[in-house]
């Protein structure tokens, strides 16, 4: 009998579960890593997406081989199932295992797989909840608030604990963590890294692929400067927590022109294909807190601990406790197709442009950018839900389908009718203004409700809550918001529904 173990592009740690299970039997264990094409022609994937997952697989395979695995690796192939064919014959595998996907259309797609041997699943160790445990929290509640899984998740891994209460008394500091970027903020540097050899053999067989000829009118392929091994990733990971940690909290939601990364980690790319585990992170954030306690503001390290444990762990959960329908979710029914610019980049609204802009060439953007600018507008503009995480998915570095349904569907677009967020978050320019030195450099006036110069912003986010008004009265946390609504006089309402639908005919 013959075991091999089939090894996924977001899989990439020698600690996960398939690699663990035949560890003991290493050399005699044949590893298999693919890069399919077909998969990767799926949707117009950002090209430094590809670089990124291709070049980390590829440091991989040779990582594993100096372990003394025995690695096969496909390069460039034209699909997964003519490879996995060939090797498990040439291998004569009689059982071919891998660590469970996380994204459930390639779960389906492994379904129908058919191979000459037994396909076994083995469990994933990728997140600190696995499903099983998450659907036991989750099963016994009204509500899946956010809040309650975090504090949950603190006990559980007794992270940033004194005994059964939370350090310094307090489970968030949310409140002290939305300052605005007034005056000469200093920004830390972020570190970055220069293609080694295997990265830009990726990035020049890329440049004559069809995949370049495709996707390269949307995306940037250089400068490339992610990491791309574990040993690398770890060196981010150690940045950070020395030269953003302990600021990261203040700063969390404000935006910069040319800013890319401000208190940031970047560490999301790495942390979704396995190159840091979640708990790692957690608790190193947690040591250095520990040891810098007298200098360090607890409200930084809580709030990024909150990212990974809170956030990420929720979101994956809340992928696996909803059904198959929730990707088709349309709460509002909004039916506006993508506008061109968030491909191009190439418009006249400031923050999108910026925003898009440095998603182009990078892949990236931090949350508030991706929240408060990019779903936001999708949001208020009444766009296609499915439209905009179609775009989300191809645009973004760290795009899978996981963390995509819920925090597009479900967190930006308040597709999914409320599941995870208690509110939308819509928010008219006064957000962006006061958030981010957009508005200075925009050719619309940020306090403009209409007329020529009026920031779309301001008459898309009126226009959204009046077309909506009834569905959000159920809302509670709405109630102040609809109060403002009722003060606008009809006359002014009626221009504003009238100016948000001529912007639709004319984009
Ligand atoms: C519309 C929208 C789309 C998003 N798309 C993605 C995506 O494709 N991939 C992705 O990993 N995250 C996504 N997020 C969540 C979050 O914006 C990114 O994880 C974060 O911006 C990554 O940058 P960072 O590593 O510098 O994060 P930091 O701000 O430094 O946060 C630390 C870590 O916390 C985790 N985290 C924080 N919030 C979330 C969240 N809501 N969901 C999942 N993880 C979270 C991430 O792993 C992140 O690396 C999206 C959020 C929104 C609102
Ligand atoms: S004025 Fe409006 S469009 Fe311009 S940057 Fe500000 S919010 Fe964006």
């Amino acid at each position: 009998m013959t075991i091999g173990v089939w090894v996924l592009g977001d899989q990439l740690w020698e600690g996960q579960a398939a690699l663990q299970s035949c560890y003991q039997q290493k050399s005699h264990t044949p590893v298999i890593l693919i890069e399919s094409l077909n998969h990767s022609r799926a949707m117009p994937y950002h090209l430094q997406k590809l670089v990124l997952v291709w070049s980390a697989m590829r440091h991989f395979a040779e990582e594993l081989r100096q372990a003394g695995w025995s690695v096969s690796y496909y390069r460039a192939a034209e699909d997964f199932q003519m490879p996995l064919q060939e090797w498990v014959v040439q291998h004569q595998i009689t059982e071919l295992r891998l660590m469970a996907p996380t994204d459930r259309p390639f779960a389906r797609w492994l379904q129908t797989l058919t191979l000459p041997c037994k396909i076994t699943l083995v469990p994933s160790n990728r997140f600190l909840w696995d499903e099983k445990d998450f659907m036991q929290w989750a099963g016994s509640r009204k509500r899946l608030l956010m809040e309650d899984f975090y504090r949950e998740s603190r006990r559980r891994f007794r992270v940033l604990m004194e005994g059964d209460r939370p350090l310094g008394g307090r489970w968030n500091f949310d409140k002290e963590n939305r300052k605005p970027p007034k005056g000469g903020l200093k920004t830390p540097k972020a570190l970055w890294f220069e293609p080694d050899a295997i990265t830009q053999e990726v990035i020049d067989w890329l440049k004559q692929s069809d995949l370049f000829q495709r996707n390269h009118q949307y995306w940037q392929i250089e400068p490339f400067r992610w990491a791309v091994t574990r040993q690398q990733a770890l060196q981010v990971l150690d940045f950070f927590i020395h030269t953003r940690l302990s600021g990261f909290g203040p700063y969390q939601d404000a935006m910069l022109t040319g800013e890319l990364t401000l208190w940031h980690s970047m560490l999301s790319p790495y942390l979704n294909i396995g190159l840091l585990h979640p708990l790692e992170v957690v608790e190193a954030a947690e040591r250095a807190y520990l040891e810098n306690q007298d200098s360090w503001d607890l409200s930084s390290v809580e709030g990024f601990i909150r990212q990974v444990m809170g956030w990420r762990e929720y979101m994956h959960g809340v992928y696996h406790y909803t059904d198959d329908t929730y990707p088709q979710r349309n709460e509002f029914n909004h039916t506006h197709p993508l506008p061109k610019f968030f491909w191009t980049g190439e418009t006249d609204m400031n923050c999108l442009h910026q925003v898009l802009t440095q998603v182009k060439e990078t892949g990236y953007a931090h949350h508030i950018q991706r929240l408060m600018v990019l779903s936001n507008f999708a949001l208020i503009a009444g766009l296609s839900p499915q439209e905009v995480e179609a775009w989300f998915h191809a645009a973004f570095i760290d795009a899978y389908d996981w963390v995509m349904q819920t925090n597009v569907i479900g967190m930006g677009l308040f597709a999914d009718g409320g599941m995870l967020a208690s509110k939308p978050y819509a928010a008219s320019a006064n957000y962006i203004n006061r958030m981010s030195n957009y508005c200075g450099q925009c050719a619309y006036r940020a306090i403009a409700r209409t007329g020529k110069d009026a920031c779309p912003f301001n008459f898309f986010y009126w226009d959204f809550l009046n077309r909506h008004r009834s569905q959000l009265g159920s809302q509670g946390r709405m109630s102040f918001i609809l109060k403002n609504l009722d003060k606008i006089p009809l006359e002014e309402m009626a221009a504003i529904h009238q100016q948000a639908a001529e912007w639709h005919r004319f984009a």
